[in-house]
């Protein structure tokens, strides 16, 4: 970790890539830390299968699209050719991107600042958060369970592993999916248990019909419904488990009776939905408000809105967030007053903002 780029980026979706795009144009060194198997891969996991891409603007925004070369074309193009034009983009571009990092942790330094990840540490003189809004939810378990997957790139990675999907919706139903028909086309007996803490499942038609389709072929499922993931724990063999308690009795002695699975870790796959970027901001010590009523136009009475210098500079020095992790407003200094600034979840601003940011950063480093 011997190099210390002027700016690292966090997230690879519009926000991110139009930072490094501008930086790499103005000679700024930079580096790209997406989480994801390949850049954009918020909008590859959110946008439904042939979904055009729109190249919304709002309405009383007085700037152009300040990245062209990210616009979504005025003809709109299915999700699915957009994607493929932003890889060929990145590669024409030989963009610094690294995927399948995760973004954890910020520690000050002395002559800049340390990015902590899931491969290791990172040295910039200034940061960027460009994660999005879209943080999954982590699974509140006693002990840890870092090592459980969000959701699945391959799903063939299952294939001779009994394997749990937690989560009750579209997004658990689809990864059950994939993996049973993986399982399937390989004829491996080993079934995919679907565990939910409630009752019913709750999905849509089109998912449903795709499931029933899977399991008329064969595909082997086991469902859990009502089953809580209790904790995670260490055997005797040094594999990490994840334990999940799948029913209980209530006995009059106090002594509770109850069944459970302990699956390993690795063959475990939660989908247990999205959060705010609140919680991230919270471990990195920078400062929210709480809206309180008449205060804020777009975010409700309690919401907490991240506060920023008109640079997009967060109260932790040196931070900066743009694009969706702001979205739809947040609090903006300015002229010594703190005021709700409208902020729409839109490629369009994602772009702009990164415009803006890197041209803030060119100046505070001197450049
Ligand atoms: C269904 C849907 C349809 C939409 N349609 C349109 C449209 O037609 N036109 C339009 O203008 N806007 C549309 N939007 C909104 C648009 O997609 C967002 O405004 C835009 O993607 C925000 O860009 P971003 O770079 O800030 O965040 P994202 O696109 O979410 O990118 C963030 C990136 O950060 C990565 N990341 C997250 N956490 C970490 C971590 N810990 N470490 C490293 N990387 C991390 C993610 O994998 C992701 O690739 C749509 C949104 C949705 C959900």
């Amino acid at each position: 970790m011997n190099r210390i780029y002027d700016i690292l980026i966090i997230g690879g979706g519009p926000a991110g890539l139009s930072t490094a795009f501008i930086c790499q144009k103005q000679g700024l060194s930079y580096l790209v830390l997406e989480s994801g198997k390949s850049v954009f891969q918020g909008i590859a996991n959110t946008y439904p299968q042939g979904k055009l891409v729109y190249p919304s603007k709002p309405k009383d925004a007085p700037e152009p699209f300040l990245v062209e070369e990210l616009r979504p074309p005025d003809k709109p193009v299915t999700v699915e050719s957009y994607l493929q034009y932003v890889q060929h983009f990145v590669q024409h571009e030989n963009l610094n991107v690294q995927t399948e990092v995760a973004f954890e942790d910020i520690r000050d330094e002395r002559d800049g600042l340390t990015v902590i990840t899931s491969k290791g540490n990172f040295k910039g003189k200034k940061v960027v958060l460009s994660f999005g809004s879209n943080i999954p939810r982590e699974l509140s378990v006693y002990g840890d369970a870092k090592m459980v997957a969000k959701s699945v790139d391959d799903p063939s990675k299952y294939i001779g592993v009994k394997t749990l999907v937690i989560g009750g919706g579209n997004t658990a139903a689809d990864v059950v999916i994939s993996i049973l028909k993986a399982k399937r086309e390989k004829s491996d007996i080993h079934p995919v248990y679907w565990a939910h803490k409630s009752e019913t499942f709750d999905v849509n038609k089109e998912t449903a019909q795709r499931l029933g389709e899977e399991i008329l072929l064969g595909g082997n499922i086991r469902l859990l419904q009502g089953a809580t993931p209790r904790i995670g724990e260490v055997d005797d063999e040094g594999v990490d488990r994840l334990v999940i308690r799948i029913n209980e009795f209530k006995q009059s002695d106090g002594i509770d009776l109850y069944h459970a699975l302990s699956f390993p870790m690795q063959n475990v796959i939660a989908c247990i939905g999205s959060q705010g970027p609140v919680p991230i901001f919270d471990k990195l010590g920078i400062q929210t408000i709480a809206c309180t009523s008449g205060v804020c136009k777009i975010a409700k009475e309690g919401d907490r809105l991240v506060l920023l210098t008109a640079e997009f500079e967060s109260t932790r020095k040196g931070v900066y967030i743009i694009g969706g992790a702001i979205s739809p407003s947040f609090m903006k200094i300015a002229a010594g007053s703190i005021q709700e600034e409208k902020h729409p979840n839109l490629i369009y601003t994602a772009v702009n903002d990164a415009h803006h940011v890197v041209e803030a950063v060119r100046k505070s480093l001197g450049r």
